[in-house]
């Protein structure tokens, strides 16, 4: 029986029709049709060898099959154990952007009500937590694209900071077929190719391109004064600060022509319709943020979000990132996209799950700090952070020093092999759930195919879980729709309202973006066209300025090593690297390199190199690419082993949000010596 579903990867969340395990594209609004490789070839990890098919328990130093009962039993015990020496945030929980809004909601609840820890994060905060923050201090809420993707068709220009849709997600890229491209991308990237204009600044200057855009937006007469004077405040003291950035100043500083950067203001000042998008290349700062911020400002000087037509919008990297940093795994907030600090959303979500508001933790610490803490336990679901955590050699050995490590995952990931008990759990395919897509659409993933035996779901793991530290089975129900309906109580009234979304409304195949407040509520695919979220309705502008990356290139590390993805491959790659065609496609880690800059230390394309940092070295192939900047080499990180790009990445966080400077960190390149 064929069963309509989307793909288990990106935000995209394409239509897919699946019959069995054969995959075939159809009709959505996001994908029109379109898969990429990732989706075509998603159902071989339903039956991979490479599946966790029972729980596994370390004892003698390996981890050896066990039963259920035995598996749950010894996490409770030691779980108890470890808090009662001490205290209750001994235990940590580390979750993840792809896990459903159910078992985001759940495991929140989990943490907070079942352990009472405050430490619990989420993949996300490596993902989209520098976006989250700067749209909300912008525009008062953080939904990622505000507007239905499918409105970009109509643009004139689009300006892509930091985003390579053309891999990421490629069906995406047929909404931006009409409109004047202008890429902003250190790299020459299949987006660059297919630009008007590519801007190819130097990594960890992109703060100071957007401002010297903005400055040439306002010297050129583009500044949509009107707009700016009934549906902002702040531009005065952001402009103070974009003034002193004119374009040739920010030429010496980024390497981007001042001319260049006038023809990205009136490409977009001039085309009736526009759109600013970041990802990842702009928000993986230390000062993220703010180089968000300075995108919004970019796109508040021309008027363009809360505009028909026009706007701002940040695009969601993991399948469930928008709605896992609605529902509650993240360290500061509450169901429906509230926050933990604030005691009117305590009260009422305490009182949806029957406790004392009192008991509830108070907000945590963010993913890498959590993962640099005092805890002595982690419990992992659907993350890989040995793989995917900036200066993953250090966390890798923080993970080696705690006394209990739980990971429930599809696959035996890199994390899962250092665990003390690996919990096998269904994936996308296997189970119901709902997820929320770039455009805060809310879709429902139907079961298609039955599990094999002795797995079971994430909700029945929690549940399992806490029963057996103590609490009434009836507060952790197993059953996804159940899981939802609470969790519509939870979010009702909260930013992120999905209280009038039910799983009917959702079979019935209706479109609704949140916030759904009422079950006769259509929903809300576009936000902010009469006011913004902040109390005065206007949106704010942010006094930002260039500081740079934390770290420069010297004499002993001279390059700029920067991450990213690739087409074949997904996050930390436990998945993709499962499926043949995508393991065969790029098979291990590469270094992209200017051929003179390679040639320098002897290096030519198809050698193997040596890519060190202050913090760990990297075997990866040299891939000699004429349009690399020579002063810049990048690395995906999709890969484990030797050719672990995140062995070599600055830590240094974001203060706002939280999230590691993964774009840019001085390296050094070297052959590798032959013993
Ligand atoms: Fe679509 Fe993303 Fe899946 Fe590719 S990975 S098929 S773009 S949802």
């Amino acid at each position: 029986m064929p069963v309509d579903t989307h793909c288990p990867y990106c935000a995209l969340q394409c239509g897919m029709r699946l019959t069995g395990t054969t995959v075939a594209p159809r009709e959505f609004p996001t994908s029109r049709g379109g898969l990429c490789q990732k989706g075509w070839t998603a159902a071989a990890v339903l039956d991979s060898p490479g599946r966790l098919t029972t729980p596994l328990v370390r004892t003698g130093g390996e981890l050896r099959p066990a039963s259920w009962g035995t598996a749950l039993d010894t996490v409770a015990r030691r779980v108890r154990a470890l808090q009662d020496t001490h205290g209750r945030d001994a235990v940590a929980v580390f979750g993840g952007g792809g896990l459903t809004n159910e078992k985001a909601y759940l495991l929140g609840k989990f943490a907070r009500v079942a352990l009472g820890t405050a430490r619990i994060d989420y993949n996300g905060r490596f993902c989209m937590s520098s976006a989250a923050a700067a749209s909300t201090r912008a525009f008062g809420l953080d939904r990622g694209l505000p507007f239905p993707v499918s409105d970009l068709a109509g643009a004139g220009a689009v300006l892509l900071a930091g985003a390579n849709p053309a891999e990421t997600m490629p069906p995406f890229t047929q909404h931006l077929a009409g409109a004047e491209l202008v890429v902003v991308d250190p790299r020459r990237t299949p987006t660059a190719e297919a630009a008007t204009l590519h801007l190819q600044p130097a990594p960890g200057t992109d703060l100071a391109l957007a401002l010297g855009v903005l400055h040439a937006v306002v010297a050129d007469g583009h500044l949509d004064k009107a707009y700016v004077a009934e549906r902002t405040t702040g531009f005065d003291d952001a402009w103070r600060i974009a003034a002193a950035w004119w374009p040739e100043r920010v030429e010496r500083v980024t390497g981007v022509a001042a001319a260049d950067q006038r023809r990205a203001a009136a490409l977009l000042a001039e085309a009736g319709s526009a759109y600013v998008l970041t990802a990842r290349g702009t928000e993986q700062h230390a000062g993220g943020t703010d180089t968000v911020g300075a995108w919004i400002n970019l796109a508040l000087a021309l008027g363009l979000p809360g505009r028909l037509g026009s706007g701002f919008g940040c695009l969601t990297g993991q399948g469930n990132g928008q709605g896992g940093r609605e529902h509650g795994q993240k360290a500061d907030q509450l169901p429906g996209y509230r926050r933990l600090d604030d005691p009117a959303a305590r009260a009422h979500v305490a009182g949806v799950w029957g406790v004392d508001p009192d008991s509830l933790p108070g907000p945590g610490p963010s993913a890498a700090e959590l993962l640099d803490s005092d805890a002595r336990a982690l419990l992992v679901f659907g993350s890989n952070p040995v793989v995917s955590a900036p200066d993953a050699g250090r966390v890798t050995g923080w993970l080696a020093g705690l006394g209990l490590l739980v990971v429930a995952d599809v696959v035996l990931s890199e994390t899962a092999r250092h665990a003390d008990v690996v919990l096998p759990v269904t994936q996308w395919a296997e189970e119901d759930g709902t997820l929320t897509n770039l455009e805060g659409r809310i879709l429902l993933r139907r079961k298609a195919v039955d599990p094999p035996a002795e797995v079971r779901t994430d909700l029945d793991v929690l549940a399992g879980l806490a029963v057996r530290l103590g609490q009434p089975a009836a507060r952790f129900p197993a059953d996804a729709e159940a899981v939802f309906d609470e969790l519509r109580r939870a979010s009702a009234g909260g930013p992120a309202d999905y209280a009038g979304v039910t799983y009917d409304r959702l079979r019935a195949g209706e479109a609704l973006h949140w916030p759904v407040p009422r079950v006769d509520h259509p929903g809300t695919p576009r936000l902010f066209l009469d006011s913004f979220a902040h109390p005065d309705g206007r949106a704010r502008f942010a006094p930002v300025d260039h500081s740079g990356p934390a770290e420069a290139p010297d004499d002993e590390f001279p390059l700029v090593v920067t991450t990213g993805r690739v087409l074949a491959h997904y996050q930390s790659g436990a998945q993709t690297r499962l499926v043949p065609e995508l393991a065969s496609a790029v098979p291990s880690c590469f270094v992209e390199v200017h051929p003179d800059t390679a040639a320098r230390v002897g290096l030519a394309d198809g050698d193997s190199a040596l890519v060190s940092s202050r913090r760990g070295s990297v075997v990866a192939r040299v891939r000699a690419v004429a349009s690399m900047r020579p002063d810049v080499v990048f690395l995906p990180f999709h890969f484990a082993g030797e050719g672990r790009a995140n062995l070599l990445t600055n830590p240094a966080l974001d203060p706002v949000s939280g999230m590691p400077e993964f774009k840019v960190c001085a390296g050094r390149l070297s052959p590798v010596e032959v013993r």
